[in-house]
């Protein structure tokens, strides 16, 4: 099988590769333009690997992409500007990167007729879920309604660009029979995500290594559910070879939720910090106007019905191997 991913460089791109060449049947060539990727992610195979090759360059731009297509069965189209914090300051290339890049690689995938996984994000479902909260519902499935606020806040802009990622699949494979799979990816963790973007537990482990203060936003009163990156590429490879799979929308992430607050002190304590938590406002954090949702947890009953998904990970696990991948880049251990 030959595989294209686009994003390979990135935080999770570069395992995807990882776990597809374990099988030697494959062939893995990756892209990336180095925005927020890195050479460093692909160190273990990028230039060293037999079967992977490398190609520089964005899906933004068709031309540069079309060989790549033409080449690969399998595309997972991973490329698209990352984190909170990058997309709020980079509101233009947030919106044109993620409409130019979907456009070219669908059109291609057609054209060449090639199966595509599509990454989205459970940012689509906005604060469906502080709605929803007050009717008793405590996850989001993939049919929920969604709910995003005004134009005003860019952070709305990136989810109704990920939409749109996901209604052009969904367009694609109805009208043409384009074999297309769509996920969404809650919050995603693991060792290589970097704390530069803004990710809350990279931030904090990275903060708590140096001893300098937590920086809770908000309250801290807010939940996330965090899933492994090994969990979640593992789910979305066995996706991408499920018959069933192909036109639907699966979300991908762990049940378990923990409040920022409380898991600030789980890493003070995991890391035996001098730290202390410190409550930062929204609006000092990402500007005026900020929203936050108060809860974000995925129901993942359709994943589970497919693949059999089985979580590994912890919270506990996923602590561990993000401190000791920073306590290695610190040079502390
Ligand atoms: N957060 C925080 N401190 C940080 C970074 C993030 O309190 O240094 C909060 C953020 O406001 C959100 C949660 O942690 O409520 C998860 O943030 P992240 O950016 O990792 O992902 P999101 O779920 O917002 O996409």
């Amino acid at each position: 099988m030959k595989i294209l991913v686009t994003g390979a460089a990135g935080f999770i791109g570069s395992h995807l590769c990882e776990l597809l060449l374990k099988d030697e049947e494959n062939e893995v060539r990756g892209l990336d333009n180095f925005i927020t990727g890195s050479k460093e992610n692909m160190r273990g195979f990028y230039k060293v690997h037999p079967r992977f090759s490398f190609a520089k360059g964005s899906v933004t731009e068709k031309e540069f992409l079309r060989p790549h297509v033409e080449w690969a069965d399998h595309i997972y189209q991973l490329a698209a500007p990352v984190g909170v914090k990058f997309i709020m300051n980079n509101p233009v290339h947030t919106i044109l990167d993620n409409v130019r890049g979907i456009d070219n690689v669908l059109e291609l995938a057609h054209q060449y007729n090639k199966k595509v996984l599509v990454a989205s994000t459970s940012e689509v479902y906005g604060k469906s879920l502080d709605f929803l909260d007050s009717t008793g519902k405590r996850s989001l499935s993939e049919e929920d309604y969604r709910i995003e606020g005004s134009t005003q806040n860019h952070r709305w802009a990136y989810a109704n660009t990920k939409a749109l990622d996901e209604f052009l699949s969904l367009a694609y494979y109805k009208q043409y029979g384009l074999k297309c799979v769509i996920i969404r990816f809650f919050n995603t963790v693991g060792p290589r995500q970097s704390s530069q973007y803004g990710m809350v537990i990279p931030n904090f482990v990275s903060q708590a290594l140096k001893g300098e203060n937590i920086t809770v936003y908000g309250d801290g009163s807010q939940t996330r559910s965090f899933l492994h990156v090994f969990d979640a590429i593992q789910a979305i490879t066995e996706l991408m070879i499920t018959e069933h799979a192909v036109g639907q929308v699966y979300n991908v992430g762990n049940p378990f939720e923990i409040s920022i607050k409380e898991l600030a002190e789980r890493i003070i304590e995991k890391t035996n910090s001098s730290s202390k938590v410190r409550l930062v406002s929204y609006q000092e954090a990402y500007g005026a106007g900020f929203e936050d949702m108060q809860r974000r947890t995925p129901n993942i009953d359709k994943l589970v019905r497919t693949i059999g998904f089985k979580i590994r990970y912890d919270l506990e696990a996923i602590l561990d191997s993000i401190i000791e991948y920073q306590k290695m880049k610190l040079g502390m251990d």
